[in-house]
């Protein structure tokens, strides 16, 4: 996939694509931004740009995507490509210092077949103490030609010496509409469809093209029962569905769900473009709910939620909390007397 296909991140292309153009490409990159909006897929395409051998002409510098050197990097089998990243399957998933080591083995050869020696440090946040400081050595006396492509979404969780060695990129999430686009021509989803994953996503294109549509649709249809107001009206059913929810281990679920919701509620209530609704095929049972939502309430119970999500973990009854947002939302939505 050639590097002008990337979603988005018009910047960091224009950035990486001058520093070829201008033979300045710089010995390390930070690559940083939010979770899943296409850092490492960036790191992966500048790779194989630096490295193409399909002269690129008088075009702007790309990865033909098509030579032996763009296949072996795709295929993580490039003898001057190595990716280190953290064993994921592990609870607290860590870089260790052994693979620093196995870099510093290989990084004193020169390229065997190709311009760059390239290391794509992936999560590179999950570096330990030791493995940082053994990488900081390297980056403090760069072999020739050897570039180093940190990714990490969490920056702030290096240390500032690795950090300072290595030009900062920053990513940030490519436009609803890109998402949009990509899912419509990479998945092949009918509009409706790509418009109500883009939603979903926010922009992180990664989860967007592979979220599970009909599960997604199926939890859709599944809590907008839950937030209807002909069944917020009954205490009982809150109480057993919080219950139910909280012990079925999907109380963050469904209060994702329900944020959603109340986001389009308010939405319609100010009477915004449709295409800014996550359920914009649920417009009309939207409009009837709104009609009768009292809109600072429904505000506070959004911000209600998001402290919630934000302090999940830490000890929280979450079946209190589900049942307390519950009955907060019935007086949002129904602003008659309610009746039991
Ligand atoms: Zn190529």
């Amino acid at each position: 996939m050639p590097f002008n296909q990337l979603i988005g991140h018009d910047r960091p292309k224009a950035i990486l694509k001058a520093s070829i153009l201008h033979d300045r490409v710089a010995h390390a990159y930070l690559f940083h931004g939010e979770e899943g909006i296409g850092k490492k897929l960036a790191a992966i395409l500048f790779a194989q740009t630096v490295n193409c051998e399909t002269p690129y002409g008088d075009q702007s510098p790309d990865a033909c995507g098509t030579c032996r050197s763009c296949l072996q990097i795709e295929a993580r089998t490039h003898p001057d490509f190595l990716l280190i990243e953290p064993d994921r399957e592990l609870a607290n998933p860590q870089i260790k210092i052994e693979q620093v080591r196995q870099l510093e083995e290989q990084i004193v050869y020169r390229p065997l077949v190709s311009p760059w020696k390239v290391y794509l440090i992936d999560d590179a946040d999950r570096l330990t103490q030791g493995a940082a400081n053994a990488l900081l050595k390297t980056l403090e006396e760069p072999a020739a030609h050897s570039l180093f492509l940190l990714v990490s979404s969490r920056p702030s969780a290096l240390p500032t010496t690795v950090r300072s060695r290595c030009q900062n990129i920053r990513f940030v999430p490519p436009a609803r509409v890109q998402v949009e686009a990509a899912l419509i021509t990479q998945r092949n989803l009918p509009p409706d469809d790509a418009h109500f994953l883009s939603m979903i996503a926010q922009g992180r294109i990664g989860l967007a093209l592979r979220t599970d549509l009909a599960e997604a649709r199926k939890q859709q249809h599944e809590f907008s029962s839950l937030t209807d107001p002909a069944t917020l009206r009954s205490i009982a059913t809150i109480l057993t569905a919080a219950e139910s929810l909280h012990k079925s281990d999907r109380a963050l679920e469904a209060l994702e769900w329900m944020e959603r919701w109340g986001r389009d509620l308010l939405l319609v209530r100010l009477g915004a473009d449709p295409d800014h609704l996550l359920n914009r095929d649920r417009l009309p049972e939207l409009q009837r709910a709104a009609a009768s939502v009292q809109p600072q309430l429904l505000a506070e119970v959004l911000e209600e939620i998001q402290a919630v999500e934000r302090h999940a973990g830490r000890n929280l009854n979450l079946q209190m909390a589900l049942e307390q947002i519950l009955l907060h939302l019935r007086d949002a939505v129904t602003s008659t007397a309610p009746a039991r």
